[in-house]
């Protein structure tokens, strides 16, 4: 059986011997993705009785309540919280506490309804407490469903943490579609992200013999080719382009379950998102979505690869900055740091440093390496902010 092939309805509990030498699994019980999915929950929560649900006030208007009638119909016994924010909700301590003083004490298993923020939150509250948890996405934004790590601000700073695997995601087309458009826009940008991810890990397997899988790096070719395929669709909300924009989101999240961390899925252009984000985060301004940075990011890191390569060929596949632009625009997702926000010395700043975030190896490292970074980032800058 071809795993890069598989379905993603196929895909939980599956645990197969991969070409790569190791046998790969994933942690996650159930998927299920499609138009009505909701009304299956009560299928996947026959072994449980006591439901507490998660929303935050948007969440809940535009699918907690329906989830609550949902399992009510069936006879559970549900309670709920919602978490108020009059912007975005911010996944700090403050809405850990929250819910950790409304969570009865007898609760079986835990619902989120939302996308990144209320996942990360109740993914943390499921590992502290030793309590499953589901997510019903409410937007198709970011790829974090299907991992196991929550990235929360604690003490002001962003920070990320190793916890568990949702025991269940229910994706329904019908909610996602209705997302805010920024959000579709958002989810499509961390999607292109894994053109620079996946260039990242292959430069870093070529010249560090660094660890690679085939069989997820062509899994997630193959989901983000259908989103690709799907363009168009994504904009004007077609249930075939949201579902495709859904399951490459999750299967990203599943390569990266398989290889136990986020090398299938994330470069060199999370860390500029990364590095945008802090900034403003540190400065006490709002910052963009996770993937609309993601998304520039990528322009950015593609463009980069062409002036190294350029510079000194790579001798590999790089991506093509046109091409990840064009894709982008026309989806509507912004495709230059100006769009969104960077300042020129935020922007040369974090073309230098971003590197450092993590000590993973990508194309800024390797520009680095070779001493043309700062002579590279330079170049970019001036490219942007003339
Ligand atoms: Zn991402
Ligand atoms: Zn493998």
């Amino acid at each position: 059986m071809d795993i890069s092939q598989i379905e993603l309805k196929n895909v939980p509990c599956i645990e197969f011997d991969c070409t790569c030498g190791r046998t790969h699994k994933s942690g996650i019980k159930h998927i299920s993705v499609g138009s009505g999915s909701i009304q299956s929950l009560p299928f996947y929560l026959k072994d449980f009785k006591n439901v507490f649900i998660v929303s935050d006030n948007n969440t809940y208007e535009v699918c907690g309540k329906n989830v609550i009638s949902v399992l009510e119909e069936q006879g559970y016994s549900v309670s709920q919280c919602t978490l108020f924010s009059k912007g975005f909700l911010v996944p700090d301590e403050k809405a850990l506490g929250s819910i950790l003083v409304e969570i009865p004490s007898d609760t079986d298993i835990l619902i989120g309804t939302g996308s990144g923020t209320i996942n990360d939150l109740c993914r943390m509250i499921s590992y502290k407490c030793h309590i499953p948890y589901i997510i019903v996405a409410t937007a198709p934004s970011m790829d974090g469903y299907a991992s196991s790590v929550s990235s929360l601000i604690v003490k002001e700073s962003k920070q990320t943490f190793e916890t568990v695997f949702p025991y269940a995601i229910i994706a329904d087309t019908d909610v996602l579609k209705d997302a805010p458009l920024n959000m579709l826009q958002a989810g499509f940008g961390d999607i292109m992200g894994k053109v620079t991810a996946l260039a990242d890990w292959r430069l870093s397997h070529r010249i560090n013999d660094e660890y690679y899988c085939d069989t997820s790096v062509a899994l997630v070719n193959r989901a983000m080719q259908k989103c690709i395929d799907n363009l168009y669709g994504i904009v004007k909300r077609s249930p075939d382009a949201i579902k495709a924009l859904i399951e490459a989101l999750i299967i990203s999240g599943v390569a990266m379950g398989f290889v136990g961390n986020s090398r299938p899925a994330s470069g060199a252009e999370h860390h500029l998102a990364h590095y945008w984000e802090t900034d403003a985060l540190s400065k006490g301004q709002e910052h963009n979505l996770h993937g609309i940075s993601v998304g520039v990011g990528t322009v950015v890191i593609s463009r980069l690869y062409n002036f190294v390569n350029n510079f000194k060929p790579i001798g590999l596949e790089i991506p093509d900055s046109k091409y990840v632009e064009y894709m982008l625009a026309r989806a509507g997702v912004p495709v230059s740091p100006l769009e969104i926000g960077i300042t020129k010395s935020v922007f040369h700043r974090s073309l230098l440093k971003a590197m450092e975030i993590r000590p993973r190896f990508t194309i800024l490292r390797y520009a680095a390496q070779i001493g043309i970074l700062e002579e590279i980032a330079s170049s970019i800058t001036s490219f942007y902010y003339k």
